[in-house]
């Protein structure tokens, strides 16, 4: 019998019908170079069909293009936890925002590379990167790539020679604001940048407080797990300080929900918990915790490329799509005044 997986897709013997298949870093699936097919009345009566539906939607969104920022918007993706949907948020937000027509640059700022991995972006030890922009030896212009799956999805790379900047940055002049000053506004207007997102490490080195020097809105993924909120008193402090020193215009704009797991109490207590410390701030969308989310980067691919009728996907592209209509809702406001609790 047929069973019902966690993606939605029907098995059939093991084998799920549903995922074109793919090899590892192959270009994106299509559905028949160029044909669109439009889902007919019925068209959607099983969960095959339906999950079809969903893909074409998100391969031909219908011209459906989100608002241009009215200012660029700088986004800097952090929490010193690992492993909490960093990376993952950073290239699928990226991505769903592309799909709807905004420029969007991702900048690794990680030596793990994740983000260009997913991005489908070379990134080997002597690829142009984020690291020789860093120290002054590169232009932007010349460390950014394309990503194989959109011509609105661009990214600076991350190799792992950025390992050592943290070291590297302590010696040189204005070491926290390397970034800022490399994010080049000719060159970002040249590009039509709507937005840049800045994916950082798993800690709050400098790396980190470059980010946060660079970008004026924070965006933190919380994982609906225990353990979640620890922590994240010391990431808050430390915006905090970055906002009182170094960046005024910095605060929290936008928290979102990663790996809920609907099934357990546990996710729904985290994100209850989540909501009522932070308010406004809280994305209504959550993303859940999908195979296909963490399947993706395996392929050189973003979720909204590799399966985009999963439910990954169609999470990332609402989350994207709210992101982008609701705009900047917070006004500058302390910290502490946005009703966070350490
Ligand atoms: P790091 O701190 O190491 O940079 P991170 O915060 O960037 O980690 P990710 O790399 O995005 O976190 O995610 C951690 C792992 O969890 C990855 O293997 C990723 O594929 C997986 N993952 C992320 N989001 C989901 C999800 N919604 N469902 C299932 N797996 C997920
Ligand atoms: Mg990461």
């Amino acid at each position: 019998m047929p069973r019902q997986t966690e993606d939605g897709p029907i098995e059939y013997g093991g084998v799920s019908r549903e995922t074109p298949v793919q090899t590892p870093r192959s270009t994106v699936a299509t559905f028949g170079a160029g044909v669109v097919l439009r889902p007919t009345a019925g068209y959607e009566d099983t969960p095959i069909r339906a999950a079809a539906a969903r893909a074409t939607r998100i391969r031909h969104p219908d011209g459906a293009s989100l608002p241009r920022p009215a200012q660029r918007r700088v986004i800097t993706v952090a929490n010193q936890k690992g492993g909490v949907g960093k990376t993952t948020t950073a290239v699928n937000l990226a991505a769903a925002l592309a799909l709807h027509q905004l420029t969007v640059l991702v900048v690794d700022l990680d030596p793990q590379g994740n983000a260009s991995t997913a991005l489908g972006v070379p990134h080997d030890s002597g690829t142009p990167s984020i690291y020789e922009v860093l120290l002054d030896e590169l232009p932007l212009r010349s460390a950014i790539q394309e990503s194989t799956h959109s011509d609105k999805l661009l990214c600076v790379p991350a190799t792992i020679d950025l390992a050592g900047a943290e070291i590297e940055l302590v010696s040189l002049v204005s070491r926290e604001a390397r970034l800022k000053r490399a994010l080049d506004d000719k060159v970002l207007d040249e590009l039509g940048v709507d937005l840049v997102l800045i994916d950082c490490p798993p800690s709050l080195g400098l790396l980190t407080v470059n980010a946060l020097v660079a970008a004026e809105e924070v965006l933190i993924p919380i994982q609906c797990e225990y353990y979640a909120l620890e922590g994240l008193g010391q990431l808050l402090r430390n915006i905090e300080l970055v906002q009182a020193h170094l960046n005024p215009e910095l605060h929290v704009s936008t928290i979102l929900l990663t790996m809920y797991d609907g099934r357990t109490k546990l996710a729904d207590q985290v994100a209850e918990e989540v909501r009522s410390h932070f308010g406004e701030v809280v994305l209504r969308t959550m993303i859940p915790r999908s195979v296909k989310v963490s399947e993706a980067p395996g392929y050189g691919q973003t979720v909204l490329a590799y399966d985009p009728g999963s439910r990954g996907a169609m999470s990332y592209l609402d989350a994207g799509r709210e992101f982008a209509l609701r705009g900047d809702i917070t006004v500058k406001r302390s910290i502490s005044e946005q009703g966070v609790q350490r």
